[in-house]
């Protein structure tokens, strides 16, 4: 996964600084937009000017750099030139090199202003985090706790181990009417017992009196039982004639997995380990009945919350309050329920400059999670690269006249030109408005 960092500072620099910065920094990292229109002025074999390395333009000035090991970094000065930004999109390893790349940057700048104390600010979320690692913790599940959270992805697993949890025991008559299918039942039993997430003991109902008198873990130590001529505390009548019943009862594992609904944090924590996050980098909360996972990416911090219950609009404050806290950049909200379309209205209109996703099941998790978290950074890519883009225009009507007129003569030939006054271009025409 990318990481996005950016520092700024504020102070007064030297409208020398982008020339500067790009020549102390052009040995060890390659410039992208200088590189770009130096092409340009070779091919037309015109010398290239030293001081168009960075550009200067009115809005700002900056490069993007490439490192040896494909980083891409950047200094940018927008135009009021009291004001730099640091930034670099990271690989995973790449901190060490935008730490270098910073020195350079940093050291330039207090060589220039004779001073030693640089206030550098961090414009990515840093500190927030830090803030949010101090009173949350990281989850840490356990390889069976990952197996199973995956296993409860399925409704109907979900639906009876909650529904069973809340009885302790169920037999598998009542089950059958649960998911109102006995085929269904056997194989949603079955799974659930080959998760652990279920036991399935027999129990002998005394006919007459309607209460246990044994429970065993298999069929067999009932046969076994009736076999020895064990007969009916209650009643007196052999075992085998009494009530064979299934008994199924919520394992530890299983109470766990959905207290809180802890098996949807566990299984969004296996997806992002899978997409390359760190276990000790995503911060758990635990609520009341409900988890939020805080992690940093392309240097924002995303906040999700797991529902395992339908959502109501008292959560919908909760969940503001969260976002607005956290500082969170974009949320992703999961529930094992549909959400409403008021409630999604509701959070959309709170959180305008904020992204919210819902993902109302568990189906294609990892899929959906990739796309989510690809496509803003996509949108964080775009966004820093975005104002560098008016720093490689080229303007190559110039760059031709230079090459066909020579510098000097480039206004001369412009004013006298028999052609001027027919297809004149935008830029001629301006010209002749600022003369007038
Ligand atoms: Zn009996």
């Amino acid at each position: 996964m990318m990481t996005i960092l950016k520092k700024e500072i504020q102070t007064d620099l030297p409208s020398s600084i982008s020339g500067i910065l790009s020549s102390d920094l052009k040995n060890d990292f390659t410039p992208l937009i200088s590189s770009a229109k130096k092409e340009y002025w070779s091919a037309l074999g015109l010398p290239f000017p030293e001081d168009l390395s960075p550009i200067n333009a009115e809005s700002g000035s900056g490069e993007f750099y490439l490192s040896k090991g494909g980083n891409l970094f950047y200094f940018k000065i927008p135009g009021e030139k009291n004001r730099l930004e640091c930034g670099g999109l990271l690989k995973n390893d790449g901190i060490q090199e935008f730490n270098q790349f910073f020195d350079v940057v940093s050291r330039s700048i207090q060589r220039e202003l004779k001073t030693k104390e640089l206030n550098w600010k961090s414009l990515t979320p840093d500190e927030t985090f830090q803030n949010l690692l101090s009173y949350g913790t990281s989850l840490n599940p356990t390889k069976e706790e990952f197996a199973t959270a995956r296993e409860l992805e399925n409704p109907d697993l979900l639906h009876v181990l909650m529904n069973t949890q809340s009885l302790l025991s169920y037999s598998s008559r009542n089950l059958a009417n649960l998911l109102e299918d006995r085929m269904k039942a056997d194989s949603v039993l079955e799974k659930l017992v080959q998760a652990k997430l279920m036991t399935k003991d027999f129990v002998v109902l005394c006919k007459e009196k309607g209460q246990q008198i044994i429970k065993v873990a298999s069929r067999q130590a009932i046969d076994e039982t009736s076999q020895k001529g064990f007969k009916c505390f209650l009643c007196g009548k052999p075992i085998s004639e009494e009530n064979i019943e299934e008994l199924l009862s919520a394992t530890e594992l299983g109470r766990k997995m959905i207290d809180k609904g802890y098996w949807m944090p566990v299984r969004i924590l296996e997806t992002l380990e899978r997409l390359g996050f760190k276990n000790q980098d995503v911060i758990k909360e635990a609520e009341e009945d409900f988890f939020t996972l805080y992690f940093l990416s392309s240097g924002e911090i995303v906040m999700t919350a797991t529902f395992p219950r339908k959502l109501t609009l008292s959560d919908a404050y909760t969940l503001n309050a969260k976002l607005s806290v956290s500082r969170a950049g974009i949320g992703i909200i999961t529930s094992t329920q549909p959400v409403s379309a008021v409630f999604k209205e509701f959070l959309a209109q709170s959180n305008p400059q904020r992204p919210l996703h819902f993902l109302e099941n568990f189906s294609n998790l990892e899929e959906r999670f990739e796309q989510i978290i690809k496509t803003r950074q996509q949108e964080i890519v775009q966004k820093v690269v975005e104002p560098f883009t008016k720093f490689t225009s080229i303007t190559l009507s110039d760059l031709i006249s230079q090459k066909l007129f020579g510098g000097e003569e480039i206004k001369k030939t412009q004013q006298t030109a028999p052609s001027s006054k027919r297809g004149r271009g935008k830029q001629e025409v301006e010209e002749e408005k600022a003369e007038s």
